[in-house]
């Protein structure tokens, strides 16, 4: 069937990454032998301080076959290639998890327009690809486009449509908590959620990303 789907020009069926072509099955976006190849960056630069952030721990650069994988995903709407991230992931993010003991494991709200385009919160499925269980926490109240597309001034008041879930308010109190994303340029966000957390009395937050940009 997936032959006869490329003879027709229907499948989409070379890896973004290396170009090779899939082979039986096998099929979106990426190849297994890139995802694969993809290890934990070493030694990462940890300089950069996130304001209340106690940790932060980076999987890879925004390079490469890392970059195509999240480009993908977020464009593309791969839900599939979320999960397979997700494992690829997995021990790296588990270590991290073990070493910080985190009672709450969480990630940032998409707004609500880009929700609606994708259908899916990525990170949300990066996640359960990498057999974490996390709770919902925030919500936005924006319609801010990327930040990657905003100004420095423009991402900082962006930031400020990351909301808490009223019912999670008082759960949070004492807890620690650590927040996922996927790409760590200037922090903005995640200093956002991080400040929000200790607002409502979280003890500790920690920050996990698949990508330094
Ligand atoms: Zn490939």
């Amino acid at each position: 069937m997936i032959g006869l789907l490329q003879l027709l020009g229907l499948a989409q069926n070379r890896c973004r990454a290396c170009n090779a072509f899939f082979l039986g099955q096998e099929q979106g976006f990426i190849c297994s032998q890139c995802l694969g190849s993809l290890k934990p960056y070493h030694p990462m630069d940890y300089s950069q301080r996130i304001e209340y952030v106690f940790s932060y721990r980076v999987f890879g650069l925004y390079d490469g076959i890392l970059k195509e994988v999240i480009h993908c995903i977020k464009f593309h709407n791969s839900k599939a290639l979320a999960h397979r991230l997700g494992s690829t992931i997995k021990n790296h993010l588990w270590e991290y998890i073990r070493e910080v003991e985190p009672d709450i494991i969480t990630f940032p709200s998409l707004n609500i327009r880009r929700f609606w385009l994708r259908g899916f919160n990525h990170i949300e499925h990066i996640l359960t690809g990498a057999e974490i269980p996390c709770m919902k926490v925030f919500k936005r109240l924006d319609l801010n486009p990327p930040l990657s597309t905003l100004k420095k001034e423009e991402r900082e008041r962006a930031v400020l449509g990351h909301r808490l879930r009223e019912e999670f308010i008082d759960y949070i109190e004492g807890k620690r908590v650590l927040v996922v994303d996927d790409l760590l340029t200037t922090g903005s966000t995640v200093r956002r959620l991080a400040y929000l957390l200790l607002s409502v009395g979280a003890s500790e937050v920690h920050a996990y990303f698949v990508a330094r940009g």
